[in-house]
């Protein structure tokens, strides 16, 4: 596995590596989810490329960046395990310059949700997403469904840049007890992490209580009370159409029930899709 911190090499060796390319873009501290991102890109292209890179631009000034788990040694121990044939890693210098110059102001999807929670968080990460693809090349990108506004943020912009990259979407990979895995799952306690796996039972229950007939808007507010009773700080929990964020309606053919809340100052989002009839991507459920 090559391992890269430069563009300049990076390019080198893309230029020789042909055509098609998967490409996985994390920001490290890997885990299973990663490594389904990567199954997924691995069998969609001969050749796989996975990114690390804490990207500043999408962390709010009161947001984790400093303390952001980093674990480059392990991380690339399981990259390689796993079959990848490329890293990159940039230093911070390598891909943000001094000056902040053209940037991309990622389109509607952007708003509300992690948008509205986090300003001007997803307009940083199609930013770096851009730069990474431009550098990548990759002929097909796999990200996370447990991301599911970023996913379709990004998914926007690959379609708006005529970008000739197929994105592919991955479900999301979850611990046993149902909790998705996620790089902030570290900062839980043994106890907190057993009650986190709350925020998935609350949004499953939301959905059979939707579909079972209940308002949506009662559903929500059954969701934001319960998850409050078990001690979280709620941000949203909503029922919305999977493909424009927005609410449901008849022409809906997947629903996402979403939620971002805080368990003891740590702040998980979490989403289950369920399709409704058929739709252009490959994922039914995750
Ligand atoms: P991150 O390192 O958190 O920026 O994530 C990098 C990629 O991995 C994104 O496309 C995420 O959506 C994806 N990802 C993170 N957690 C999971 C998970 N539990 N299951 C599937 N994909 C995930």
């Amino acid at each position: 596995m090559k391992v890269y911190s430069k563009i300049e090499g990076f390019r080198l060796w893309r230029r020789a590596v042909g055509e098609l390319v998967g490409f996985v873009p994390t920001m490290g501290n890997l885990h299973a989810g990663h490594l389904a991102c990567l199954r997924v890109a691995r069998q969609s292209a001969p050749v796989c490329v996975a990114s690390i890179f804490v990207n500043p631009l999408q962390f709010g000034p009161n947001e984790d960046f400093a303390r952001y788990p980093r674990t480059l040694d392990d991380d690339l121990a399981l990259l390689e395990e796993a079959g990848c044939d490329a890293v990159f890693v940039p230093a911070i210098d390598e891909i943000v310059g001094p000056a902040v110059g053209a940037t991309v102001r990622a389109g509607s999807l952007a708003s509300g949700l992690e948008g509205g929670f986090r300003p001007g968080h997803f307009d940083g990460v199609a930013t770096i997403c851009l730069k990474l693809f431009h550098i990548v090349q990759p002929s097909c990108v796999a990200m996370g469904n447990k991301d599911l506004q970023q996913l379709r943020v990004v998914g926007q912009m690959i379609s708006d840049f005529n970008m000739p990259i197929h994105l592919l979407r991955v479900p999301t990979y979850r611990e046993a007890s149902g909790l998705a895995m996620s790089s902030r799952n570290r900062y839980l306690s043994d106890d907190s992490r057993a009650a986190a796996v709350q925020l998935y039972e609350v949004l499953r229950r939301t959905w059979v209580q939707v579909s079972g007939g209940t308002e949506v808007g009662t559903a929500q507010r059954d969701a934001v009370a319960t998850l409050e009773g078990g001690g979280w700080q709620v941000d949203y929990v909503v029922v919305r159409d999977s493909e424009t964020l927005q609410a449901i309606n008849g022409a809906t053919r997947e629903v996402a029930v979403l939620g971002a809340a805080r368990l003891n100052g740590v702040r998980l989002i979490d989403n289950i899709t369920v399709e409704l009839r058929p739709t252009e991507s490959s994922t039914k459920t995750a």
